[in-house]
């Protein structure tokens, strides 16, 4: 089976750096579910003719993408890309994306019928029938207040499940930037997904169909924002995976919020900040792909009491997406080790910039916030 790999795969001098860095070693020590051992098996597969056996693909399907071997590696192996063109060709030739999870993904495109579906998952939690391990927002919405438009500096990018069941983080990241002096437009229905979830999965022509409509659909040269790590991630890797460079130049407008607030620190004003001590998990998206989690500390530190690290070097939480889903298990092994963490350095609160990280952190108990909702509480109180 032809994974179509190329070049990339040679970068890889197996010298097992990144292992203290994976998740998935760490909470099994099996060398199949490293980078090192992963490379290998992508290795035999494409040039060894290796069979593509129920062991090898569970190596890949047990990979988080969270991208910590990319940035401990000193070879520059860009194991993000290497794992989504081979889950792209295993989804292709192997048929692993089986047709339920295909059909859970078709409503992220499709804000009405993601917000019927919400309606029904809301009316069910009032009803006591929603398992609270499933982390989902303790109060998802009936119904959403529309969004509104203060100006046409920067679109604020809303993105599917997140406008759907925490448009309060949009809101809260809109007051913040309009607190700036810039005027924002939430992109809502106009680019209702960025397609991060489909290209984990596999399914990379579904995230280029939607970058692509995204690319058309939006007001050009404005400078998008994002308050999720993830759909970031995914949006400045748009030049990556188009291969144009409209993409490019695409991708090169789009940032984080915090990274965005953090070179204009200064227009927001002084303020009394919140009684709270934060520590900062950083999303992986954010950490070692995007490479801007000190923004975040940077746009927080102004607005609570004291900020706090982790002791545990940026390791994963087990969130991964789809992932606290598709593997429960070693999803949560993995954020055993992140709460341990969390312990340690006894927060009031985790300052968390991405939905799918403060949710599987909430299902264990975590009291997590959107860094943009502190930044937002700050300055509402000292108005
Ligand atoms: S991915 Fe990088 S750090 Fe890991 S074994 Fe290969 S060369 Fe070493
Ligand atoms: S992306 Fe994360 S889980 Fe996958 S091999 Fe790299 S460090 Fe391990």
């Amino acid at each position: 089976m032809q994974l179509g790999l190329g070049v990339e795969l040679d970068t890889c001098v197996q010298c097992g750096l990144c292992l203290p860095h994976c998740p998935t070693y760490r909470v099994t020590g099996d060398e199949s579910r490293s980078p090192r051992g992963r490379i290998a098996l992508m290795r035999a597969v494409e040039r060894g003719g290796a069979p593509l056996t129920d062991e090898i693909v569970d190596s890949f399907e047990t990979c988080v993408q969270c991208r910590g071997c990319e940035t401990a590696c000193p070879s520059g192996v860009q194991f993000g890309h290497l794992m989504e063109r081979t889950r792209e060709a295993m989804a292709d030739q192997h048929a692993t994306v089986p047709v339920w999870q295909r059909a859970a993904y078709v409503p992220l495109s499709h804000p009405a019928l993601l917000r019927a579906g919400t309606t029904a998952l809301a009316v069910a939690q009032r009803a006591g029938v929603v398992p609270k391990r499933l982390g989902l927002p303790e109060h998802l919405p009936l119904r959403q207040e529309p969004h509104d438009i203060s100006g046409g500096d920067v679109l604020l990018f809303t993105g599917c499940v997140m406008d759907t069941w925490q448009r309060d983080v949009h809101r809260a990241g809109q007051r913040v930037l309009e607190t700036a002096g810039f005027g924002v437009t939430p992109t809502a229905d106009l680019a209702p997904c960025c397609g991060a979830l489909h290209v984990h999965a596999g399914l990379a022509d579904e995230t280029r169909r939607l970058a692509a409509k995204m690319m058309a659909d939006l007001p050009p040269d404005v400078p998008i924002l994002v308050d999720s790590a993830g759909c970031g991630a995914a949006m400045k890797d748009y030049g990556h995976l188009l291969g144009t460079e409209e993409a490019a130049a695409f991708s090169a407008r789009v940032f984080d919020i915090s990274e965005w607030l953090a070179s204009r620190i200064d227009r927001l004003p002084a303020v009394d900040p919140l009684d709270l001590r934060v520590a900062v998990q950083d999303p992986c998206h954010l950490r070692h792909v995007q490479r801007c989690h000190l923004a975040t500390r940077t746009v927080l530190a102004p607005f609570v009491r004291e900020l706090v690290e982790l002791d545990d070097e940026g390791l994963c939480c087990g969130a991964g997406g789809a992932y606290s889903t598709l593997q429960p298990k070693l999803a949560g092994q993995i954020r055993e080790r992140k709460v341990a963490s969390i312990d340690r350095a006894a927060p009031d609160v985790v300052a968390s910039a991405n939905p799918g990280c403060s949710m599987h952190l909430t299902a264990a108990g975590v009291r997590t916030a959107h860094p943009m909702t502190l930044v937002w509480e700050a300055l509402s109180a000292g108005r």
